[in-house]
């Protein structure tokens, strides 16, 4: 058997809510781990944290597959929004601290050779237990410096004991795992994300999903204007970001017969935001069959000339449903390493012709006003126009694999 210990921040905030946020996490957590050769013993709450038994599911169990499952299960929960941190733990009852001493000893000493400083670091959160986690820190402390011989470093420790003590239970580990942190998906409403195929919108796509929103994606192409080469690359960027199983669709729509109305009948520097105004209102109607709450992009104050404040509000103007846009306040720098982080950023360097470019006019305006729009949107029949675009929308099925 492997355990581990997960720790979420944000829902042990949550006050009534508190039990749907932490159920919706222990069922993405066994999600993640579906398809592995180990079956979920158990995995409860206890004290604000999750605790998780793992059995293996085949009958030969040499150490190696231990290893290669305790790695693998460490990846998964490195991606599962809600988990501010985990480890591989033990458990042992708390009642007699020799007994828990000589448990840990024996526990973590093989696996111990380069140490020669240690700490313990106990958090009590059961408030009867009758000694305090200063306590336990110099009792366990003095055990294991007494067979060891390494002497105690409490700032810069070779090794770290961290020990929890909840209920009836002590739970230990050496090694803390960061996991991503917010809140599990599927605690917030859908949204749909447009998505280009450049670097913004699929880290846009990533806060979102850490903030406990199932994703679905938008794009809009300009075939046969162009070639497909944008819907691929954009199936795999959102691949990318629904792995570890995750189910989503890709809604892909022709834009470019509705961009080719929009310059023959419009001033060419209103060009972009006239069609931004038309991806909303597609976007709109599209999220309203995929129950989607809300739109989400990946635009950033002053990145480029649509992407004023004047022109983010024309822009908003042409629906009623929210469009967000996490990146806002971030440079371009920032938006980078984050899109490195989630594998995205090798996917969207690939050249592709974006349908934006096509068509770009020399001088988009940067601050449009809402009367200068609704001006050059009288020449368009908009209800037309869009009802049409939403004829010819194609969803592709995005089932993301497990590493
Ligand atoms: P990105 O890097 O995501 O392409 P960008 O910096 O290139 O963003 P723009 O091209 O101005 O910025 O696009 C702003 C936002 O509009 C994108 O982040 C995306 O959400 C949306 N968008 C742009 N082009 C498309 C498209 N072809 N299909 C769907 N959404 C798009
Ligand atoms: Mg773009």
């Amino acid at each position: 058997m492997i355990a581990f210990v997960l720790h979420y921040h944000e829902i042990a905030l949550k006050g009534k809510n508190r039990a749907f946020f932490e159920n919706k996490l222990m069922e993405n957590v066994r999600f993640a781990l579906q398809d592995l050769p180990l079956r979920v013993e158990r995995l409860q709450k206890i004290q604000s944290r999750l605790w998780l038994e793992l059995l293996p599911t085949q009958k030969e169990t040499p150490a190696a597959f231990w290893k290669e499952m305790r790695t693998r299960v460490q990846e998964r929960l490195g991606r599962v929004p809600g988990l501010a941190n985990f480890a591989f733990a033990h458990r042992e009852s708390n009642r007699c601290l020799d007994t828990l001493a000589a448990k840990i000893w024996q526990t973590i000493s093989p696996a111990t050779t380069e140490v020669s400083s240690f700490a313990v670091e106990t958090k009590r959160s059961s408030k009867n237990y009758p000694r305090t986690s200063v306590q336990i820190n110099s009792h366990i402390g003095a055990y294991i410096q007494q067979k060891s011989g390494w002497k105690v470093d409490l700032t810069r420790p070779d090794l770290r004991i961290f020990l929890e003590i909840v209920g009836e239970n002590a739970l230990f580990y050496t090694e803390k795992i960061p996991g991503i942190g917010g809140l599990p998906i599927g605690v917030s409403a859908p949204v749909l994300c447009l998505i280009s195929g450049g670097i913004d919108s699929p880290v846009a796509a990533y806060l979102m999903m850490k903030r406990g929103c199932p994703v679905q994606f938008l794009h809009f192409h300009s075939f046969p204007f162009t070639t497909k080469a944008s819907v691929e690359k954009v199936e795999q960027i959102a691949l990318q970001l629904c792995q570890h199983r995750l189910q989503s669709k890709l809604y892909s729509v022709p834009f470019g017969e509705l961009q080719r109305t929009i310059v023959a009948q419009t001033p060419p520097p209103l060009r972009v935001i006239l069609y931004r105004r038309f991806m909303m209102r597609i976007a709109e109607k599209l999220a309203q069959t995929a129950n989607c709450k809300a739109l989400l992009t990946g635009e950033s104050i002053g990145q480029v000339a649509s992407q004023t404040i004047e022109n983010l509000t024309t822009i908003q103007n042409a629906v009623q449903i929210p469009i967000l846009r996490p990146l806002v306040g971030l440079d371009k720098d920032e938006i980078t390493r984050y899109a490195k982080k989630i594998g995205t950023y090798e996917i969207s360097l690939e050249p592709h012709q974006d349908c934006c470019s096509y068509l770009m006019p020399a001088h988009p305006a940067t601050r449009t006003t809402p009367e200068q729009l609704r001006k050059a949107e009288n020449a368009l029949d908009i209800e037309e126009l869009v009802k049409r675009a939403c004829q010819q929308v194609e969803i592709l099925p995005i089932s993301g694999q497990a590493p």
